[in-house]
C-alpha cells in the first residue's frame, strides 16, 4: 500500500477537532463520495480512505495512540481488522441512505484461529554398538527419560474418581466467537476461550501426581531393531516414541543415533572391511599359510611366495551385510613385512649370510664381512 494519508487531512480536520467535528467531516465526505452516488473511478478508494479515518478518529483511544505515534507507529500496533473493529459507520450511512453494498467485504470473514496441531518434542538417543552388533543387526534395550500421559489420571489432569467438565464457555470448543458489529457488517473473530484456556475442559480437582497437567516424565524402556550392515552416524526413526505434548496432539519421534565403536582387528570402508596381516620376511618370500579373523572367527590363508608389502588379498563376503541390501562386502587382507628389531647372534649371522647371497652390502659393528 502506498504511504497513507494523515488521518485529519483525509477528512479535512484540524488535528484538535472535536468527535461532532470529525463525525459531520465524515458524513459530508460519505455524501459526497460514497460508490452509491460518486462513480468516479477513485471514489471508492477514497472512500475507503475516510472510512478509515473516520474509524480512528472516532475512537478515542485509537485517536490518542495515532497522535502519539504517527502512521507508522499505528500501523505496527493496529491491524486493518483492528482498525476497522466497532467503528459505528452503519447509523450514520443509513441515516443518508446508503447501503453498506459489500464495500469492505474483504474485512470480513472467519479468520482461522485454528490451534496448529500440536506435536510433542522429538527425542534424540546416542546408541553405542560393536561392530559385531552392526553385522548381525541386534535388538537393544533403551532407557530414555521422557514427557508422557500421566497414568494416575491417565492424562486427563483430574484427580482420581473425579473428572474435568466441559467448558460451559465455549461448550467445549475451546474457542469463542467475538462478533463485534460495524459501520460495514459483522466482524466475527475467534479467538481461544479464556475461561478453559482454548482446552475445552475445566478441572476441578486436579490430578495431585500431574498437577493437572496430564503429563509426567517417566523413564521408559524401548526396544530398538538394529538392522544389520547399519554404519556409524546412522540415524533410526521410531515413529511416535519422542515426548507428548501437552493437550491434544501427538507425540514426537525418537531418533536414536547409531554409533560403531572401534574394532581391535578391523577397519570399515563402508561395506568392505579391511584387517592389517603383519608377515614375516621368510613368510613373504616362502609363502605360508596364516591365521586371519573375521567376524565369524578365524580363516585360513595362503600366502603365495613372494607376497609384497601392501598387497591386497580379498576374502570375498567376508565384510559387512549391505545395509537394507543384499549380500556382504569383502573383506580385505592388507600383508605388511615386520622387521625383527632384536636378533640372538645365530639370527645374525643367518641374515649375514643371506645377505651376502643376495650381493647386499650389509655393514656389521666390529665384525668383517667376508666377502
Ligand atoms: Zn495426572
Ligand atoms: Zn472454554
Amino acid at each position: 500500500m502506498a504511504s497513507k494519508r494523515d488521518y485529519y487531512e483525509a477528512l479535512g480536520v484540524p488535528r484538535n477537532a472535536s468527535p461532532e467535528e470529525i463525525k459531520d467531516a465524515y458524513r459530508k465526505l460519505a455524501l459526497q463520495y460514497h460508490p452509491d452516488r460518486n462513480k468516479a473511478p477513485d471514489a471508492e478508494e477514497k472512500f475507503k480512505e475516510m472510512s478509515e479515518a473516520y474509524a480512528v478518529l472516532s475512537d478515542e483511544e485509537k485517536r490518542r495512540q495515532y497522535d502519539m505515534l504517527g502512521h507508522a507507529g499505528f500501523d505496527q500496533r493496529y491491524t486493518t481488522e483492528d482498525i476497522f473493529r466497532g467503528a459505528d459507520f452503519e447509523p450514520i450511512l443509513r441515516d443518508l441512505g446508503f447501503g453498506l453494498g459489500g464495500l469492505f467485504d474483504f474485512f470480513f470473514g472467519e479468520r482461522d484461529f485454528e490451534e496448529r496441531a500440536s506435536v510433542g518434542r522429538d527425542i534424540v538417543y546416542e546408541l553405542h554398538i560393536s561392530l559385531e552388533e552392526a553385522a548381525k543387526g541386534a535388538e537393544k534395550e533403551i532407557e530414555i527419560p521422557r514427557i508422557e500421559k500421566c497414568d494416575v489420571c491417565n492424562g486427563t489432569g483430574a484427580a482420581p474418581n473425579t473428572s474435568p467438565r466441559t467448558c460451559p464457555k465455549c461448550k467445549g470448543t475451546g474457542k469463542i466467537q467475538n462478533v463485534s458489529r460495524s459501520g460495514f457488517g459483522m466482524f466475527v473473530r475467534v479467538t481461544p476461550c479464556s475461561a478453559c484456556g482454548g482446552k475445552g475442559r475445566i478441572i476441578d480437582t486436579p490430578c495431585p501426581r500431574c498437577r493437572g497437567t496430564g503429563l509426567t516424565e517417566k523413564e521408559r524402556q524401548i526396544s530398538v531393531r538394529i538392522p544389520a550392515g547399519i554404519d556409524d552416524g546412522y540415524q533410526l526413526r521410531l515413529h511416535g516414541e519422542g515426548e507428548t505434548p501437552p493437550g491434544r496432539g501427538s507425540p514426537g519421534d525418537l531418533y536414536v543415533v547409531i554409533h560403531v565403536a572401534p574394532h581391535e582387528y578391523f577397519m570399515r570402508d563402508g561395506d568392505d572391511l579391511m584387517y592389517d596381516l603383519i608377515l614375516g620376511f621368510p613368510q613373504a618370500a616362502l609363502g605360508a599359510e596364516v591365521s586371519v579373523p573375521t567376524l565369524e572367527g578365524n580363516t585360513n590363508l595362503k600366502i603365495h611366495p613372494g607376497t609384497q608389502p601392501r598387497e591386497t588379498v580379498k576374502l570375498k563376503g567376508k565384510g559387512m551385510p549391505r545395509f537394507r541390501g543384499y549380500g556382504r562386502g569383502d573383506l580385505l587382507v592388507r600383508v605388511n613385512i615386520a622387521v625383527p628389531d632384536k636378533l640372538t647372534p645365530h639370527q645374525k649371522t643367518l641374515l649375514e649370510e643371506l645377505a651376502m647371497e643376495f650381493e647386499q652390502n650389509v655393514r656389521v659393528k666390529g665384525r668383517k664381512l667376508r666377502f
